[in-house]
């Protein structure tokens, strides 16, 4: 059973799907592991350090993914690139489906078995798997980070010799994993924090982090969670009546943070040029949906840019902007999950196609798309 790590070649990706720890508690399963040279430089791991954590180290990728059973990986591989795998072999990572329907047929027709940890149930059982969770957490502590580094006044209240000075606001619009993480900070470094959300449970939450829940409470958000506990697609009267209620807001915000997703859509779009210009120069937003395609009307994915004073941040990968952290959470992710595809006493895989947590997140085996979300990328 041989399991390769490669250096990722999405431009800026610094995280690495599996670290020193994980390749040893890899090891301790029966496994072999192969690991790229450099395949943790991004993160700072030194190719030395997997190597003192039982793994062989491989000049290049082909070298790494020659004959492996499982591939770890953060982003998609190319189709292209898996030429030597074994057939059958596991594609495990965030392999990102929607949109990307063509490549996906591409790995079935790879002959590999694509995994998309991206699908895994929020069920107990797999919560240590749940790499939403644990890099969306992440995205929220360091957005704020961000926008805390380029806002040019203190957070906190300060009060001195010279005179107080007033605490920043920040409002934070989502309150999901990111979001809450994201009040959470806010108030750590002194901020006054409000937050929205569609779901009603997040109510409770943001309250309880101490921050001010701003939403249009009608019989429409009472219903607005989907049995998965996400949100779900308001209609537009909703959105209308909440735009209003966070325009007024806005305008009196220093900080906002924006965390809005539906998964399998693009974000919904929450902040207009015109609440941008109301809000005073010198005021950031991160936009934390900007890889989805941004919760503000401004944003530029991958960006900074300035408006009236105002500093949209669009930075996608915000948790690859701490990738230390960011890979040693998602490595161990991994880790659990590819633990319940092993035999434990026989040292080998062992999968299970019955088990809800690989229904859920296989999209491709035996050569064709098995998802039922993409069924018809089936070539
Ligand atoms: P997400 O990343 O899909 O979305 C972020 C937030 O944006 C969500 O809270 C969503 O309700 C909100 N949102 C969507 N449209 C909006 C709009 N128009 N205006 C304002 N906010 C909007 O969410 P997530 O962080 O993945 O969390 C989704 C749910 O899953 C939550 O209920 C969370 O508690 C739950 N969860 C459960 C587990 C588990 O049980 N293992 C783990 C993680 C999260």
């Amino acid at each position: 059973m041989k399991i390769a790590i490669v250096r990722e070649r999405f431009e800026g990706e610094n995280r690495v799907a599996a670290t020193p720890e994980t390749v040893g508690k890899l090891i301790g399963l029966g496994a072999t592991v192969a690991v790229e040279r450099g395949a943790g430089s991004g993160s700072r791991i030194t190719d030395a350090e997997y190597e003192a954590a039982g793994a062989t180290l491989a000049a290049d990728a082909p070298t790494a993914l020659s004959g492996a059973d499982v591939v770890l990986t953060v982003r998609r591989p190319a189709a292209s690139m898996l030429a030597g795998v074994n057939p059958g072999a596991l594609v495990i990572g965030a392999l990102d489906p929607y949109g990307n329907e063509a490549d996906i047929a591409a790995l079935a027709q790879a002959g590999v078995t694509a995994v998309s940890m991206e699908f895994m149930p929020r069920i107990t059982r797999a919560q240590v798997m749940d790499i939403l969770s644990s890099q969306a957490n992440l995205a929220g502590y360091q957005g704020v980070i961000e926008a805390a580094a380029v806002f040019d006044r203190a957070l906190p209240m300060m009060m001195t010799a010279a005179g107080t000075v007033r605490p920043a606001k920040a409002f934070v619009m989502g309150a999901g994993v990111a979001g809450l993480q994201a009040i959470a900070t806010a108030k750590r470094l002194g901020a006054v924090v409000s937050a929205t959300d569609v779901r009603p449970a997040a109510k409770e939450q943001v309250e309880s982090l101490g921050a001010k829940f701003i939403a249009v409470e009608d019989e429409e958000f009472r219903q607005a969670e989907t049995a998965g506990g996400y949100a779900k697609q308001m209609s537009a009267e909703y959105q209308a009546k909440q735009a209003e209620l966070t325009a007024q807001h806005i305008a009196k915000q220093d900080i906002v943070i924006t965390t809005a997703l539906i998964p399998g859509r693009a974000a919904p779009r929450l902040i207009s040029r015109e609440m941008v210009e109301s809000m005073a120069p010198g005021s950031v937003i991160v936009d934390l949906a900007a890889e989805r395609g941004g919760n503000v009307e401004l944003t530029q994915p991958g960006r900074v840019v300035e408006h009236n004073g105002v500093t949209i941040i669009g930075y996608t990968n915000v948790q690859g902007r701490i990738p230390t952290t960011a890979s040693q959470l998602y490595a161990r992710n991994l880790l659990a999950f590819v633990e319940t595809l092993i035999d434990k006493t026989e040292k080998r895989l062992a999968i299970n196609w019955d088990d809800e947590l690989v229904k859920a997140t296989v999209l491709t085996r035996d050569g064709a798309v098995v998802h039922p979300n993409f069924a018809s990328a089936v070539p």
